[in-house]
């Protein structure tokens, strides 16, 4: 559908945010030709101090930001502003063009994602008020939408889960779509015969499976703090783990939220979440930076494992994100010994330096083993370009 330009807006860039409690994310870039015309960042939105109250004021600093570099965002009119919206939950599986009706639904949806859907409502009714164009929104649950019950249930009482919509969404979706349909491309096949496994790895991480382009697990579940270790985030623990530190520490829900979200993962494990000082330090042979890195890897190869397992035969595996993209050391970890299982790498291809899409596993390798970057911006403008397509009047 990306290659039918329609009518006059063929060439029009979309204005795609990624509004956050304190940040706003923007990007213009034009869905056909990939061409980004700018892109920031305003920080310390409503933060003590800041000269930036909320996110109307952003989106006025934002506009100047343009015009200094020769764009008048309001006379140029994007064709429709794309925003990124953290938790869909059960209601939506797909973008949808924003109306009065949909920003009441995405605040319905804040106590399952307290730390992002407030900000995402405020930086999308503060980019209402500003540009009259068309504003779709993109979930970045609706990809896993589609996961079976059984990997979407947590075994709990049936009743209270229903009630109060606890279930795995997983998040990180548009990436992990996107990535998927790249590495289709790649290997030059149909998406819908293809069984993968997509490695999301920056500072947030998730992996998922999926078969024949539709999810069928990933690794994040009711909230962004399952799976994977992060850059701060320690993925799985046991569940008891939040008892015993209630009960022996006398920590409260809030400190120990904290705790598992900001304070744990690779930070947790080595005192920085960033994988190039990880790296660097495990070169000096520091202790504590290779033991974070060798959690990371064990748990990632527990869910490859997991993953082959459930799908019964992978086609390919993708790595993308900064860590995914960049650290050769990872993905060589991640893969090696795997042989038996049909997963391989060719150190020299793993080695070059590219941004493109590229294979690393040895030709003729039974599972293809690809580093694919992942561009969340141009999916979500994408997919509001197309909405927009489709719900023209004739
Ligand atoms: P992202 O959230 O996708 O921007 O990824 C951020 C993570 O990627 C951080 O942990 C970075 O340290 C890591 N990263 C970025 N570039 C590199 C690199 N060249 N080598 C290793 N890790 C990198």
């Amino acid at each position: 559908m990306s290659g039918h330009l329609a009518g006059t807006d063929a060439g029009l860039p979309v204005l795609v945010l990624n509004a956050g409690s304190s940040s706003l994310k923007y990007q213009l870039l034009v869905p056909e030709t990939s061409h980004v015309q700018a892109s920031g960042i305003v920080e310390r939105i409503g933060e003590p101090g800041s000269d930036v109250p909320d996110h109307r004021a952003a989106i006025t600093v934002m506009s100047e930001r343009l015009r200094e570099e020769g764009i008048d965002v309001d006379a140029l009119k994007p064709r429709a502003v794309g925003h990124r919206v953290v938790h869909g939950g059960s209601t939506f599986s797909d973008p949808v063009v924003i109306d009065d009706d949909v920003v009441a639904r995405i605040r319905e949806l804040v106590p399952l994602a307290p730390l992002h859907n407030p900000g995402a409502v405020t930086g999308i009714e503060a980019a209402r008020a500003r540009f009259d164009v068309p504003h779709v929104a993109v979930f970045d649950t609706a990809f896993f939408a589609t996961l079976p019950a059984e990997a979407a249930t947590y075994a709990i009482p049936r009743d209270l889960a229903r009630q109060h919509r606890i279930r795995r969404y997983g998040f990180h979706g548009t990436s992990h779509h996107f990535v998927s349909r790249a590495a289709a491309e790649l290997v030059a096949r149909p998406v819908e015969e293809l069984n993968q496994v997509v490695l999301h790895l920056g500072n947030g991480c998730s992996a998922s499976a999926i078969r024949g382009g539709r999810a069928v697990e990933t690794s994040m579940g009711m909230t962004p703090l399952e799976g994977l270790v992060m850059g701060t985030r320690s993925g799985d623990v046991d569940p008891g783990l939040h008892a015993f530190l209630h009960r022996e520490l006398g920590m409260s829900l809030v400190e120990i939220d904290r705790l598992l979200n900001s304070e744990s993962g690779l930070r947790g494990l080595a005192g920085v979440n960033d994988f190039r000082a990880i790296e660097e330090r495990i070169e000096q042979g520091d202790a504590d930076a290779q033991q974070a890195f060798d959690v990371f890897v064990h748990r990632l190869r527990h869910y490859v494992g997991a993953y082959m397992a459930q799908l019964g035969r992978l086609d390919v595996l993708s790595f993308t994100a900064g860590i995914g993209q960049h650290s050769a050391r990872v993905r060589a970890a991640v893969v090696g010994g795997l042989e038996h299982f049909g997963l391989s790498i060719d150190p020299q291809r793993n080695a070059t330096r590219s941004s493109d899409a590229r294979v690393i596993s040895p030709e003729g390798s039974p599972v293809t083993v690809a580093v694919v970057p992942t561009n969340e911006e141009l999916s979500i403008a994408r997919q509001a370009a197309a909405l927009c397509r489709e719900t023209e009047p004739a």
